[in-house]
């Protein structure tokens, strides 16, 4: 049998390839770092990892259920646990056998049903016709630049290739972007640079780390509210732990709570409530010193560094092949494309919480739907009608999600599980 091609072994490939080979099918994963582990080994060429970073949510919310951390594992780890994390899961699950490792996937394109998958491996490039792909590359990888008008004369970089705060050593510092990664590097950078400035152009939800010595997302329990109840109740409780942005000189939010991705972070409003941080509008332009601000007020600086996030990459493949529209590949689930049933994008999924289970159950779900299409083809083919009536579908929960590109395959983690659950027991009973 014709192999699927997984792309990538990080967390989102690993328990794909897992729940393939646990149903008995030919599966070969390409990775293009020589180890699994995805973005969370920072010494991966396509790592967007950080000296500084550690998890965001934390470890009981973010871990493979059947595979908990070792209770000697900080409640929110660094990057260097969570590599081992992994390389443990591929060990204990026996993965590795499966990858070839060093190899960077070129070009994936169609061939009478199948799959022609072109890669190169230590600048030797081969071939595999595969019965299906999945592509599992990640989405945090390549960078969202925002345009300026003007010119900065100094240095510029983004995030992404950010990894020590030696970087910041005795400079004029401009942080552009205020979400997770951004407020991570703002608190670095506090510790190093001359003076650090943040554009922040919009309201943001702020949450520490642990209240009441309990990390904050495991607050709330399981019970399920009404949307605008539980919006009201949270962006209450947001208020009474953290304040109100604009007590800090920050924008409020002019959304409801959970309509964008919160901020995590217990430093960042304690080193702007010490002025270590200063708080800046959007640009108006940049200039040869600095920036020029849409207040009237201007900055000179060393370094501008961009936190403006990333955007989805599948740069081996042609978008038409993934029905892509908008922002985003328009798939059901988040996954399953109306145009080419057995090309899947893995791990095209953000929601607050989701965590890698939430990703373990796409996959199981994945892995079931190729089985049938081995071994039950008609009950497949009815499946792959509903993707072809229901690839449009957003998963939301009713939530409003601001509009804005990294926001495109944001879903609802409690109706998305429940799809997936949903979707899994109706193959289970027309088998
Ligand atoms: C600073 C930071 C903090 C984060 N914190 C959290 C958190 O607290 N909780 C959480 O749930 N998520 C967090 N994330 C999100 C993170 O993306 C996921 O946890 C997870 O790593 C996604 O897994 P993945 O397997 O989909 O992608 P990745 O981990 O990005 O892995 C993709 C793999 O594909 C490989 N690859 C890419 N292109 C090719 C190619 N052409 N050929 C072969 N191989 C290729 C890459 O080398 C990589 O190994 C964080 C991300 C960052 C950057």
């Amino acid at each position: 049998m014709k192999p699927y091609v997984v792309i990538g072994a990080g967390p989102m490939g690993l328990c794909t390839v897992r729940r393939l080979a646990e149903k008995g099918i030919n599966v070969l994963g390409l990775e293009a770092h020589s180890d699994v582990g995805g973005l969370w080994d920072i010494d991966s060429p396509t790592s967007t990892m950080y000296d500084s970073a550690h998890l965001i949510s934390s470890k009981r919310m973010t871990e493979f259920e059947d595979f908990p951390m070792r209770e000697d594992v900080a409640t929110y780890p660094r990057h260097d646990q969570l590599k081992r994390y992994f390389q443990d899961y591929a060990t204990h699950f026996d993965l590795y056998k499966h990858y070839k490792f060093n190899c960077w996937v070129e070009r994936v394109e169609p061939l009478n049903g199948e799959w022609r998958v072109i890669y190169r491996c230590d600048e030797r490039q081969y071939e595999v016709i595969a019965a299906g792909v999945l592509l599992a590359n990640g989405t945090l990888h390549e960078p969202m630049q925002a345009q300026f008008k003007g010119q900065f004369d100094g240095e510029q970089m983004h995030s992404s290739s950010y990894r020590s705060a030696d970087v910041f050593a005795d400079k004029r510092v401009l942080i552009i972007g205020c979400g997770n990664s951004g407020c991570d590097i703002a608190v670095d950078a506090v510790h190093r640079a001359k003076h650090v400035d943040m554009v922040v152009r919009r309201g943001y939800y702020f949450l520490p780390k642990f209240v009441a010595g309990k990390p904050t997302d495991t607050l709330g329990g399981k019970l399920r509210l009404p949307n605008w109840l539980k919006q009201r109740i949270d962006g209450t409780l947001v208020r009474l732990i953290s304040g109100k942005p604009s007590s800090y000189g920050l924008p409020d939010p002019d959304y409801k709570m959970y309509e964008s991705h919160p901020v995590i972070n217990s430093l960042f409003l304690h080193h702007i409530g010490h002025g270590d941080i200063t708080v800046r509008p959007s640009i108006s332009s940049l200039t040869a010193e600095g920036a020029d601000f849409s207040d009237g007020t201007k900055g000179h600086y060393d370094l501008i560094l961009h936190a403006t996030g990333y955007k989805l990459h599948y740069p081996f493949i042609d978008r038409l092949h993934l029905n892509w529209k908008g922002d985003a590949p328009q798939l059901y689930l988040n996954v399953f494309n109306p145009l080419h049933p057995n090309l899947f994008v893995m791990g095209m999924v953000e929601a607050a919480g989701l965590g890698w289970q939430g990703r373990d159950e796409q996959a199981k779900l994945v892995a079931h739907v190729v089985h049938l299409q081995q071994t039950a083809p008609r009950t497949a083919e009815a499946f792959f009608s509903r993707v072809k009536a229901k690839s449009g579908q957003r998963i939301d929960g009713g939530m409003h999600y601001l509009p804005l590109e990294r926001m495109a395959y944001y879903v609802h983690k409690a109706d998305y599980l429940s799809a997936l659950s949903t979707e899994m027991h109706e193959l289970a009973t027309s088998t």
